[in-house]
């Protein structure tokens, strides 16, 4: 009777004996190809769930894959340790954020080595050390000196639960990204990131993408939002201001019958002059009840809604008056904050119009259209102007260049491109994060801190409210001295964003120890860009977007080279649900990694996450699932372990003879798994799902084979070869396995098993290859074999070799499936 497998004495053996020997150590000298994988680095919670697993799991098979295909694979880990969860901690239950953060980080840092991952850990970084801040606080002033940060007072948005204010991007339909309450606007100065600097860029490097999932690609040219069109004013009846507005359809000009503003916009003080008291008041009443309003609320969410200000515009080609309205959903910091209202060609302005009594002038009728009848709603496409002054009868096509080559021979426009993202608000509220490295001097004004006094360390225990900064009220922290003149000054007592320290991590891995710099080029250069980068896709436009951003200004400032965007791929993992059900500590339907490896054991469990369905599709966790991974190991180790001293003699590397349809079908299964999973990451599809049903074919025929012919060679091939298909996705039975069949280094640093055209062909018939008419060679093939691959074997022939050596190939003639001669001189 075979010895039962048990799992928890060899798991835990096996991680012990890696991490003792370094065996996943990425050397920084190693000459061969290299191969950067990544899993978005976690934020340390607490604890992980079988969700969480599902992700290091798949960047883990391609990793173990990869390196096991000769590549030198860097794949490493670490901890987006600052935010607000640490925080929160602090204030509900008096525990200080760094402690919090360090027993979280230690937790987890057990429960990834629990996984059997295969991560360099002596790469791992936190980002809430300050050997990495000093990084962050370093990058702030690179940014700050090249006028991409910068502070301002403008209306952001405010989480009144986090009290804190939030970048856009953290705005998810008018809600807190990270606590889901309703975000409000207030007037607050601020520090932001001249992202908007590299729109061009981040939009066009998109298209080199092409690893990258589609939706997501959209999603950032959507957020981007670049769009061609005309800026250009109308002068206002009464007053010398004019009013600028952006419109990608000028063909449209002679169908504007309003103008809709903001009511923050900077001329309705002007307007104050020339409008009735009674309106001027309405307009302050009606902007008053719009300041905590969120811009997705204004544009979205609230009904359409404005006032007649009273004053009016002059359109500038056919001097039409135009009356300007205040209205809720036109905002000031998009674009020029006014809007020209055509209500015939633009949905929102037709529904506007409507409700509000306003002309309704067509402008733009379809191409053969002659009819005018009333519009029921807007005609939004182009086509041909009517009513329309000198265009009148061209395409709007045609009309958009004529109009606008008018408006800028007449001065008051230009062509212009506007994108619809705004600057990346990076400064918050809060305790636990990078404390930002300015100082305010009373002489001096805003002063950078000199690279020589990083890190500005973040202090100890700071009383944590929940209301306010704590740093601001830390007088120990604030008081400083100017670093240009001396005198006294005070420190900005906000802290950096956390995805600041996120948007440049993978760098930091290449060197996560230097203390001159965040990272040598030198190494940049090796590893850069990461070659495989997994994720969730709720990063979509967050910071999947704002590393792009920082990489390249790092490539302007020659900090990296090569590829101008950090990750060549992309992939966005699915997510776990428990029984069909969406995980939660409230359901209590939590599947802990913790219990499951105790359990039912790493090697299930990876190999449960892998096989249940594709990576990037949501997968139930069932316990009829993991079992019947359970019964996979145990059918594994049942049909190896009684011959693994007979497989010893077995090269792993040579087709064993074959000597009836049983063996030639075994040698077959295992070559078929090998294919499996070189397809899958050469495809980079990672539908590793395909390659565990084929393994467990393989396991199935080895079990039959195992009682019926339990001395064939063919069997003990299989069991040889096992390990090596077995690794990247149940690496600690593999490793059993390898030992057990004597082998003394780790399988984890072989080669994969190459899949053998021979082996894998249905049927076999036999070539013959001849040279200069004579046979040299028969050769096992596949029907059907191209001439190519024909060549290509007969070439790998040593006996044909040998008469080729040295000679030139004149001629060849190749008879399908029967032979190939080969004339040489
Ligand atoms: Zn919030
Ligand atoms: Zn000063």
């Amino acid at each position: 009777m075979a010895e039962s497998y048990d799992f928890r004495s060899v798991e835990q053996r096996w991680q012990e004996r890696w991490e003792r020997e370094g065996t996943y150590r990425a050397a920084n000298d190693d000459p061969r190809q290299k191969y950067y994988m990544l899993e978005m680095l976690p934020y340390p919670s607490g604890d992980l769930h079988v969700g969480h697993a599902k992700n290091y799991t798949l960047g883990d098979a391609i990793a173990r894959t990869m390196r096991m295909r000769g590549y030198n694979v860097l794949h490493p880990m670490g901890w987006d340790a600052f935010g607000l969860p640490a925080e929160n901690a602090a204030i509900q239950r008096g525990i200080d954020p760094a402690t919090w953060t360090r027993s979280n980080i230690a937790n987890m840092q057990r429960q990834v080595r629990l996984m059997g991952t295969s991560y360099d850990w002596s790469r791992e970084i936190a980002t809430c050390d300050p050997e990495y801040y000093r990084w962050n606080q370093w990058l702030f002033l690179r940014l700050y000196e090249a006028s991409l940060a910068y502070k301002k007072e403008a209306p952001v948005n405010w989480c009144p639960q986090d009290q804190t204010v939030l970048a856009n991007e953290q705005v998810i339909d008018g809600a807190c990204w990270r606590c889901g309450h309703a975000v409000e606007r207030r007037n607050l100065s601020q520090w932001f990131l001249k992202i908007t600097a590299y729109a061009e860029r981040l939009l066009a490097d998109l298209e080199g993408l092409d690893g990258w999932p589609e939706r997501t690609r959209t999603m950032q040219r959507n957020w981007i939002g670049r769009s061609e069109g005309v800026q250009f004013s109308f002068a206002v009846d009464g007053i010398a201001s004019h009013l600028d507005v952006f419109t990608t359809r000028v063909d449209t000009l002679y169908g504007v019958t309003f103008l809709a503003i903001a009511p923050e916009h900077p001329i309705v003080a002007a307007l104050r002059g020339i409008i009735s008291k009674k309106n001027a008041a309405a307009i302050e009443k009606f902007a008053e009840g719009l300041t905590s309003k969120s811009d997705l609320e204004r544009t979205s969410l609230m009904e359409k809604d404005g006032l007649f200000t009273g004053a009016y515009a002059v359109n500038p080609l056919s001097h039409e008056r135009i009356p300007i309205w205040v209205t809720n959903y036109v905002l000031a910091e998009y674009g020029t904050g006014a809007v020209m209202g055509v209500p015939a060609h633009d949905e929102r302005d037709f529904d506007f119009a409507k409700k509000h009594a306003l002309p309704i002038a067509r402008v733009i009728v379809a191409p053969g259209e002659e009819a005018e009848a009333p519009l029921t709603r807007a005609y939004v496409e182009d086509g041909r102007l009517i009513a329309s002054g000198d265009y009148t009868g061209m395409s709007s096509e045609r009309a958009r260049t004529m109009i606008a080559d008018r408006l800028n021979a007449m001065g008051i426009g230009t062509t212009r491109v506007n994108f619809r993202f705004r600057d990346w608000l990076v400064s918050r509220q809060r305790y636990w994060g990078t404390p930002i490295p300015i100082v305010y001097c009373e002489q001096c004004g805003e002063v950078p801190a000199p690279d020589d006094q990083l890190p500005i360390l973040l202090p100890a225990n700071v009383p944590i409210t929940g209301e306010g900064s704590p740093l601001a009220r830390d007088p120990a922290f604030m008081t400083t001295t100017c670093p240009r003149c001396g005198g006294p000054a005070r420190r900005e007592s906000d802290t950096l964003d956390t995805f600041f320290e996120s948007s440049w991590y993978y760098l930091r891995y290449l060197d996560p120890h230097n203390t001159s710099a965040p990272w040598a080029q030198s190494l940049a250069a090796k590893w850069m860009n990461v070659d495989q980068y997994v994720g969730g896709s709720e990063h979509a436009v967050l910071h999947l977007l704002y590393s792009r951003f920082f990489y390249k200004f790092f490539h302007d400032r020659g900090w990296v080279s090569g590829a101008q965007e950090p990750f060549q791929r992309l992939f966005h993992q699915g997510m776990v649900l428990a029984n069909g059900e969406k995980m939660s500590k409230s359901r209590g339907n939590v599947i802990g990694v913790d219990e499951t490896a105790e359990t039912n054991g790493v090697d299930a469990m990876r190999l449960f996450l892998l096989c249940v369905t594709p990576p990037e599709d949501t997968s139930d966790w069932t316990d009829e699932g993991i079992n019947g991974r359970v019964r996979f190991l145990n059918r594994v180790w049942r049909a190896c372990e009684p011959s693994l001293e007979r497989a010893r003699a077995i090269s792993v590397r040579t087709l064993p003879p074959v000597s009836n349809a049983e063996e030639k079908a075994l040698v077959r299964a295992v070559h078929i798994v090998a294919k499996s999973t070189i397809d899958e990451v050469t495809s980079c599809r990672f539908h590793f799902n395909t390659t565990i049903a084929k393994l467990d074919e393989l396991v199935n025929a080895m079990t039959g084979s195992a009682q019926r012919m339990p001395d064939s060679p063919a069997l003990h091939y299989a069991i040889a070869t096992l390990p090596l298909l077995l690794a990247p996705y149940a690496p600690h039975v593999a490793e059993e396995l390898w030992e057990r069949l004597g082998h003394s280094t780790s399988v984890h640093l072989e080669r994969l098993l190459e899949p053998d055209e021979r082996a894998l062909a249905l049927d076999e018939i036999t070539l013959v290859v001849q040279v200069n008419g004579k046979i040299r060679a028969r050769i096992p093939v596949a029907p059907g074999i191209s001439e190519e691959h024909a060549v290509a074997l007969a070439h790998a022939d040593v006996n044909v070799q040998s008469q080729l050596d040295g000679k030139e190939v004149r001629k060849r003639i190749f008879v399908p499936d029967k032979l190939l001669n080969i004339v040489v001189s």
